[in-house]
């Protein structure tokens, strides 16, 4: 696990550890399943949406600590967000993994999700720390197929 050396460690290998929201919803109303096979990361987004409200979220999966913290840690963020500024925070996150200059200068803030920054010096991650995210979208667009990062 080298390459969390230069990361946030201790958070990223706390969500890993102990993944918040983890488990199948109750009530939720949307589902989407994603896999990263560069890493054999998969997981399952469940969400409940009402009037493009985010009201809860919760994933299952197994992967890298990357992929599992990155998803606990989303599903952290999303409560109580409409489905733009889902997206905004989605960019603002891309952004920062992808390490564009300025990332989350605009837009929501990143809050804890900041401890992914590190990420963009390890390219092959950046995958680990989206997929969470590219299946949310799906989810949040009702799409009933597997989402594959390649
Ligand atoms: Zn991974």
């Amino acid at each position: 696990m080298s390459y969390l050396n230069d990361l946030y460690q201790e958070v990223i290998l706390d969500h890993n550890k102990k993944p918040r929201n983890f488990g199948e919803l109750q009530g939720g109303n949307r589902r989407a399943e994603g896999f990263n096979p560069l890493c054999g990361d998969r997981i399952t987004v469940y969400l409940k949406v009402e009037a493009d409200v985010v009201k809860d979220a919760s994933f299952l999966g197994s992967g890298c600590a990357i992929s599992t913290a990155a998803a606990s840690l989303m599903t952290e963020s999303l409560k109580g967000k409409t489905r733009v500024e889902v997206e905004a925070l989605f960019k603002n996150f891309h952004d920062l993994v992808t390490g564009k200059p300025n990332a989350g200068a605009e837009g929501p803030g990143l809050g804890k999700l900041a401890v992914f920054q590190g990420v963009s010096e390890y390219p092959v991650r950046v995958k680990c720390a989206t997929l969470a995210w590219h299946t949310l979208q799906a989810a949040l667009a009702n799409k009933d197929e597997t989402v594959s990062t390649e």
